[in-house]
């Protein structure tokens, strides 16, 4: 028998089976890395980790390599410099807005149809610390470099592709704009996914996804991310996630990084399902109005903004009978499609606006914006497109 005391039951415990070096053989994919913590052989090395002078992990809330993985990804998808992930997409634009510096007097012009929680953020917010936003028509630039030039604002807020009524907007020309009044710009490009649109080579400064949606796609996860192009604004995203400390969790960042492999094939699919989609329906005498940016938006633009064959893999429909009562009626038929306030999923989601993502905006002003009682919009997924449309036309019959 060797004469080494045997450590005591708690203490082999705590330590037995732990690697103490790295395993051979590098993992094919990413491992969850659910550790906060980081150890080294000597407090030197790990010394100089914390200092930067050597790359590594030492604390989750700084930098996690499951979380690496999505940002890097989301790096090359964007074509960008560098990528902060968080907790959730509001997260996310929350630590964009605050690596602008919007410090208190500071202006905001935002689209009047930005997502109705990135609205309040900044009203209900930013607000309270000075700053004031005011918001414009975004796919009238015009009126947008007027109301720019009045305001002088720090940052301009726009979305690639608007909700629910999907508009287009123009990002090289507020991206001109921006430059004009020494604006930042602030993309939400979560509608048009990196697929679709990569809004830094139009000229955004920061690209704002909620992973949530199109990115992880799959009904799993909640997260957001943040790219840019200049490495000082990264260094603004990292200072936002070490103090505020919305990260993204090693568990939700591996079903982002494994969602991410097959965004194309799900969006080359969703996108053919919602053109074949918004053509049916758009023959259809029940419907009386159909938003889809192929049918919708001037061919040039289009062009210009999203990948072939340019639709996006959104439609939003309006019943002939625009109600309240037309639209549930829809709904609550649907059989494959899911009634739910999301999009991007593999399964066919339908949400309606007036009662879920436009609910607190008074009737006056969803009607002001073409939000009427009736609009629904449907995000397509990747079933079989005839079991799809059959799915919309029976649910179109019971709308009447
Ligand atoms: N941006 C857009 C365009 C959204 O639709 C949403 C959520 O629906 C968000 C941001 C917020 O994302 P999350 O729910 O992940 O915080």
């Amino acid at each position: 028998m060797s004469g080494k005391k045997q450590n005591g039951i708690h203490t082999r415990a705590v330590h037995a089976g732990e690697w103490k070096e790295i395993p051979a053989g590098r993992p094919t994919s990413t491992p969850i890395y659910t550790t906060p913590t980081f150890t080294y052989d000597s407090m030197a090395e790990m010394d100089r980790v914390f200092g930067g002078e050597q790359q590594g992990f030492v604390y989750t809330r700084h930098g996690n390599p499951t979380v690496t993985a999505v940002e890097r990804a989301m790096t090359v998808l964007e074509e960008g410099t560098a990528s902060v992930a968080y907790g959730s997409g509001m997260a996310a634009l929350h630590a964009a807005l605050l690596a602008c510096e919007l410090r208190p007097g500071a202006k905001v012009l935002a689209s009047q149809d930005l997502y109705g929680a990135t609205l309040d953020l900044l009203v209900r917010v930013f607000d309270i610390f000075g700053v004031e936003t005011r918001t414009a028509d975004f796919s009238d630039i015009d009126a947008v470099a007027k109301q720019a030039r009045d305001l002088k604002p720090r940052v301009l807020v726009a979305e690639t592709i608007s909700n629910p009524l999907l508009k287009i907007c123009d990002l090289a020309a507020c991206a001109e704009v921006a430059r004009e009044v020494g604006a930042r710009l602030i993309v939400d490009n979560t509608f048009a996914s990196p697929y679709l649109c990569q809004p830094l080579r139009h000229g955004a400064d920061f690209v704002v996804h909620s992973l949530t949606k199109y990115l992880a796609g799959h009904a799993s996860v909640t997260g957001g991310v943040v790219i840019v192009r200049d490495q000082a604004d990264h260094t603004a995203l990292v200072g936002v996630m070490k103090l505020v400390g919305g990260i993204l969790g090693p568990f939700e960042a591996h079903e982002v990084t494994r969602g991410i492999k097959t965004l194309p094939l799900r969006m080359e699919r969703q996108c053919s399902n919602a053109r074949a989609i918004a053509d049916k329906l758009s023959r259809d005498p029940r419907v009386k109005r159909v938003y889809y940016p192929a049918l919708n938006e001037p061919k040039e633009k289009l062009e210009r903004m999203l990948r072939p064959p340019h639709g996006g893999a959104l439609v939003s429909i309006v019943p002939k009978n625009d109600s309240r009562q037309g639209a549930f009626r829809f709904m609550d038929a649907l059989q494959l499609c899911v009634r739910a306030t999301s999009l991007g999923d593999v399964f066919s989601t339908a949400l309606h606006p007036a009662t879920a993502s436009h609910r607190e905006m008074p009737p006056s002003r969803r009607a002001k914006l073409g939000i009427t009682d009736g609009l629904v919009r449907i995000s397509a997924g990747i079933e079989d497109v005839d079991d799809l449309l059959a799915d919309l036309e029976n649910a179109l019959a019971a709308s009447e």
